[in-house]
Parts: C-alpha cells; structure tokens; sequence
C-alpha cells in the first residue's frame, strides 16, 4: 500500500481555489479529502431535523460525485476526531495531514491536539489560510495590538489587498495527484442520526446587477436585495477570494461587509473571551430581568411588534433572517425585554443555515452594546419606525405575520416608551456599578 495524504475538509468544502488542498496535490501524491461528521458537535445539536447537516451531507455527496468522475475518491467518517484518526492511521499508511486554519477557540484547541496526535505518529501536520483574507497578525495596528474599531481596521485591510491575496489556488492542475481507487462507503443521513430538511443545496451563483445595486437594495428585507451567500461562506462551497476579486471591483459596500466578516473573525481570535462574556466588561454588570415567558414569545414571534415577529418567523421556517431584521429582533429582546444577549444569541445559533460563531457573537455584542465597535447603549431601535423604514409597503411583515391585521395577532408585549426608558435606566445602572 502507498502513502497517503489526508486533506481534512471543515468549513472549505470545494474542490478548486482551497488552500490546504492545492498545496497538498501540488507537494503530495494519493491526496485523499477527508470530512468527519464530528460527534462532539452533532451531539450538541438538539434537533435530528437540521438544516446545516444536511446541507453539508448534499455537498459531500455532490464532492463525491466529482471525485468519481476523476477515478478518486472522497473518505466520510463519523466519531470524534482524535478517535477518527487514531483509527485512520492504524487503518492507513498516512504520510501528512493538509487542512485549512480555523479561528475558533474550540476548533483551535483540536487542531493542536490533532496534530500532536500526528507528530506522535510521524505525520505531519500542516495548516493554511483559506476562509478570510488576512489573518492573526496581518492586519493590527502600528504597533502590532489588534483592532477593535472597525474603520481603521477595514482602512488597512483596504491598503493591505493586492493580487497576491486574491489570486485563486488552481487545484485543478494537479487533480492528477488525487489518491486513485475505488470510493469508500459513503454514509446514510439517517446512520448519522439525521434526517432529511427542506434546506437544498445548489452552487452559489452572484448576480452582477444585485451586486451592483447592492447599496442601495440590502436593507429592505422584503427586496432579494441581498447575496444570499452566508451559508456558503460557512461551509466553503464558494471561495472568499473570488467575492472579494468581485466585490472589489463592483461595490465597496458589498466589500465592506465582507470586510466586516474577517474583522470578526479576527476579534473572536485575538479576543476569545467573547464567547461568554462582553467584549467591553463594564457591561457584564447588567441586571437582565431574563423573564422565560417574554423569551418565549419572542422565540415564536409573538411579541405583538410586527417586524420583530416577521423576522423570527421567517428564521423558524427557513433558517434565514434578513441583517436588518437580525438587528431589529436582536435589539428588541436585548433592550425592549432586557433579556441577556447570550439567550439571543444561543436561540440564533440553534436556527440560522449560516451560524457562525464569530459574525453571530459580533452582531449580538454589537445590538447589546457590549461589543467591540457597537451601537451606543443609548441608541434603542424602534421597531416601529424601523418597520415603517425598511418595510414601508409591510410586504415582508405580511409574509411572515398573516394575521397581521386580525384580532388574532397579539398585544405588544410591552409598551415601546416605557421599555425605552427602562433599558436606559437599567444600562446606566450598570456602567454606574461597574
Ligand atoms: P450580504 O448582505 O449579501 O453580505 C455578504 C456577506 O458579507 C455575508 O454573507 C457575510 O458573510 C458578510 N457579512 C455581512 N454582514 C456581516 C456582519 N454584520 N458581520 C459579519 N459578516 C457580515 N452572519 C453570519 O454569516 N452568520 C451568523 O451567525 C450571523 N449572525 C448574526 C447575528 C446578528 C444579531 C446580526 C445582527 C448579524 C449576524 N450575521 C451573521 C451577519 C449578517 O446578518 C449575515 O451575514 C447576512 O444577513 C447574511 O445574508 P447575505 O449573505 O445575503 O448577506
């Protein structure tokens, strides 16, 4: 038996312009992808019925499908990722490991004890870049600390970009050096211990026009006004490099936004802490009232404020939630109920087809005040006037919210000024506490 090389596929799955892949079939030979169904995630997941597993299970079959037709072949296994490859290089001679960066504390510490599981084993371990453009300590201040702002931070992320960033990896050219052999059995959905969605996988494909008009559409959610490119950038069906090489040439708004997603990235890096706790700490003093009945109906979108319901409505039934009404709804259970944005931003992460914890952290600390670059404490959005804004025709509210104008709608759940001023004087508590 020849050696093999692994190339472990997560959050990059795509067989051209993929970092740890082309480098691999470029040094390696029998380069073979591999993805674990990783046990200790899916065990965490509260729902058989989950719309990411199964988008990941459609696009494995589809990279198996392509693999086939190049005579290779796509390895899929299910476990623990220590267990897996303990039992992989017993199973396998294994001459490397190729995989991509990931940013996450969790994801982080794996890859450390992954690769010192390899090295014991006289693998080697090697990782790349490959789900933002700059990482870690390329882009921070003078004096080499990480941003917490994001203005100057996307000002140097701008001067930074240049060719050489944004060229693709063409993976292509080496295909010839894909491990060749029969393919491996591929699992059922239903042996990992899931079962079919409505959620269907189809190749992202940008519009030239939506990008074009992309300031001017993306805040209205009832307008297909935005890319509808998240759940890709998650799992890696489609390559950062290539949207920014597009968005940089097409619209500085669309490229700020994609700019806004590496500086999440980098913040949840630089600053784990986030994950449980304010990125400002003066707010970790605040008293939230934390009421399970309120949280509920604003669960099931009935809290009686319109575009609040619609947007979580819309996320109970498909996974997906238009930003400005992400930002709506965060703000509203922040502010209006005072229930602690770590419930918020739990609930978004059982739900949202795109849930990232970085963007997701970023966006809830950013609606709660607490985060990095966050909207003052003392800016509280009202739904109201949001609605009457960005939902001016309620032709989104009305998809979401059909009873909307019968008595079978409820009461707002608490009365907009009072609750305004009830955030104010609980915020300005707590920063008096600190
Ligand atoms: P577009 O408007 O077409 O933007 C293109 C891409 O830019 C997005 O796909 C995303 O990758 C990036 N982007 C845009 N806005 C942001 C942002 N504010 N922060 C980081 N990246 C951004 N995005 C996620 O991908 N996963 C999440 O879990 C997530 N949770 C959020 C929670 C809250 C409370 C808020 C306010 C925002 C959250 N976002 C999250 C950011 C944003 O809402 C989504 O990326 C966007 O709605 C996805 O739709 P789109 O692809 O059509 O976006």
């Amino acid at each position: 038996m020849e050696d093999i090389t692994l190339v472990w596929l997560r959050r990059d799955l795509r067989l051209d312009d993929q970092a740890a892949l082309y480098y691999a079939l470029k040094n390696e030979r029998n380069v073979l992808p591999l993805f674990i169904f990783d046990t200790t995630i899916l065990n965490l997941l509260d729902s058989k019925e989950d719309r990411r597993v199964d988008f990941i299970y459609q696009v494995l079959s589809d990279l198996k499908e392509d693999l086939d037709k190049l005579a290779s072949a796509l390895l899929v296994e299910y476990g623990d990722p220590i267990r897996t490859f303990k039992k992989l290089f017993s199973q396998f001679r294994i001459k490397a490991i190729y995989t991509n960066h990931d940013y996450e504390p969790k994801a982080i510490f794996r890859d450390e004890q992954v690769k010192k599981l390899a090295e014991e084993n006289d693998i080697s371990f090697k990782s790349f870049k490959d789900q933002c453009i700059f990482e870690k300590q390329e882009v921070v201040k003078d004096d080499g600390s990480p941003y917490s702002v994001f203005t100057p931070y996307s000002r140097k992320w701008k001067a930074r970009l240049n060719e050489f960033y944004i060229k693709s990896y063409p993976c292509k050219k080496y295909y010839r050096n894909l491990y060749k052999g029969d393919n491996f059995e591929f699992p059922s959905l239903a042996s990992l211990g899931f079962e079919k969605t409505d959620v269907s996988f189809e190749k992202f494909s940008l519009s030239k026009t939506l990008i074009q008009t992309y300031h001017q559409t993306r805040d209205f959610p009832a307008l297909p006004g935005t890319s509808r490119v998240s759940v890709h950038l998650r799992f890696g069906t489609v390559s950062i490099r290539k949207l920014v090489a597009y968005a940089a040439v097409y619209n500085e708004t669309y490229l700020n936004e994609l700019i806004w997603r590496d500086f999440y990235m980098m913040i949840l890096y630089h600053y784990p802490n986030v994950v449980n706790h304010a990125f400002k700490t003066d707010y970790d003093h605040i008293l939230w009232r934390n009421n399970e009945e309120d949280f509920k109906a604003w669960c099931e979108g009935k809290t009686g404020y319109p575009i609040v319901d619609a947007g979580m409505r819309e996320l109970n039934a498909t996974g997906f939630m238009h930003n400005r009404v992400r930002m709506i709804t965060a703000s509203f259970l922040i502010k209006h109920l005072l229930i602690d944005w770590r419930w918020g931003e739990a609930y978004f992460a059982t739900k949202l087809n795109d849930y990232d914890l970085s963007a997701n952290n970023g966006g809830w600390q950013w609606a709660a005040s607490t985060g990095c670059d966050a909207v003052p404490y003392f800016r509280i959005f009202n739904p109201a006037e949001q609605a009457k804004r960005f939902d001016p025709e309620r032709i989104y509210i009305k998809k979401w919210v059909q009873e909307i104008d019968t008595p079978a709608y409820p009461q707002p759940i608490v009365e907009h000024q009072f609750a305004r001023q009830r955030a104010l004087d609980t915020y300005k508590q707590a920063l008096a506490n600190k």
